[in-house]
């Protein structure tokens, strides 16, 4: 299967690109509340494993999901490119909410 298989765990997250340029960061977690998964539309239960993808969009500014493993890895990384693998303290939500905001202060081109 993919190069990334088991990941993002807890050493390791994943940073990939979508369509529209926006990063997407693939980071391991545990569920403090029910979240629905944007896949396959099931809940996410309460203590589970799944993944947030956190995206820093090109046009600043962040935003999350709450995902099952398998359905981010069958329905959401196929559609990304340059997927590479990232230390997992270096995918903090603070750290990505301040790379959204550097990114909403740059000028904007075109
Ligand atoms: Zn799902």
């Amino acid at each position: 299967m993919a190069p990334h298989d088991g990941l993002p765990d807890t050493r390791w997250s994943l940073r990939g690109y979508n369509a529209d340029g926006d990063e997407a960061w693939l980071i391991r977690s545990i569920s403090q509340k029910l979240y629905r998964c944007p896949g396959c539309h099931a809940e996410i239960e309460i203590g589970a494993e799944h993944v947030v993808v956190q995206y820093v969009l090109r046009l600043g500014g962040t935003e999350h999901h709450h995902w099952h493993r398998r359905c981010a890895e069958e329905l959401l990384l196929p559609e990304l490119s340059r997927v590479q693998r990232v230390r997992a303290n270096e995918s903090s939500r603070q750290r990505l909410e301040d790379r959204g905001r550097v990114r909403s202060g740059r000028p904007q081109r075109r």
